[in-house]
């Protein structure tokens, strides 16, 4: 399974540049005053990932407003950080994924993996089922999956629909690409009931 992929330092630094695209993006787009936005990073202190990896590499890429009375501070998405949660967002993914499927890994096997304990673990599984299918984001965004009503278990439903080429990184990168609006703030917000 490819969570050998997720301990190799080369693909937080392939996902640490598909973010600075995203910050070039926003950076572009400037701030909703017209103010210009400038460099706010900061740097966070994840776990989940290799225990070498490089403390570059844990720069949350952030923006602020120049102008004076604005000054507001804008966070791009992200394909390596889920909002404020310390677990990276692959690992918060994939740890929900190997739960699934037709031989799931046991809690004990992905605490080992992952270093998170059961109650975290848990609660992966309550994001993933419970809460992202009620999201706003999901009600919207699903009918982009090529099956978008089949009853399989998120998050790995996701992973078989994303996970198709023989390119982990390429199928990472869409999968992230996609999940990268619910990283912002308010990117988990429900969707309101009608
Ligand atoms: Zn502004």
């Amino acid at each position: 399974m490819h969570d050998s992929l997720l301990r190799d330092v080369d693909f937080w630094w392939f996902l640490f540049d598909i973010d600075r695209d995203f910050a070039k993006n926003a950076r572009e787009d400037g701030c909703l005053c017209g103010g210009h936005l400038h460099a706010g990073n900061y740097f966070r202190n994840p776990r989940g990932g290799p225990d070498d990896l490089p403390k570059e590499c844990c720069l949350r890429l952030s923006l602020c407003c120049g102008r004076e009375g604005c000054r507001k501070r804008l966070t791009p998405p992200s394909v390596r950080f889920l909002g404020p949660k310390v677990y990276l967002l692959p690992v918060i993914f994939l740890a929900a994924a190997m739960r699934q499927g037709p031989s799931p890994r046991t809690m004990r096997e992905l605490s080992t993996l992952f270093g998170a304990d059961r109650r975290t673990l848990a609660r992966w599984q309550v994001l993933w089922q419970e809460h992202f299918p009620q999201t706003r984001f999901w009600k919207v965004e699903r009918v982009r999956l090529p099956h978008p009503n089949e009853a399989t278990l998120l998050p790995r439903a996701l992973e078989m629909a994303f996970f198709t080429s023989h390119n982990l990184r390429d199928d990472w990168e869409r999968l992230l690409c996609f999940l990268a609006p619910i990283t912002i703030a308010g990117g988990l917000a429900l969707a309101v009931p009608r």
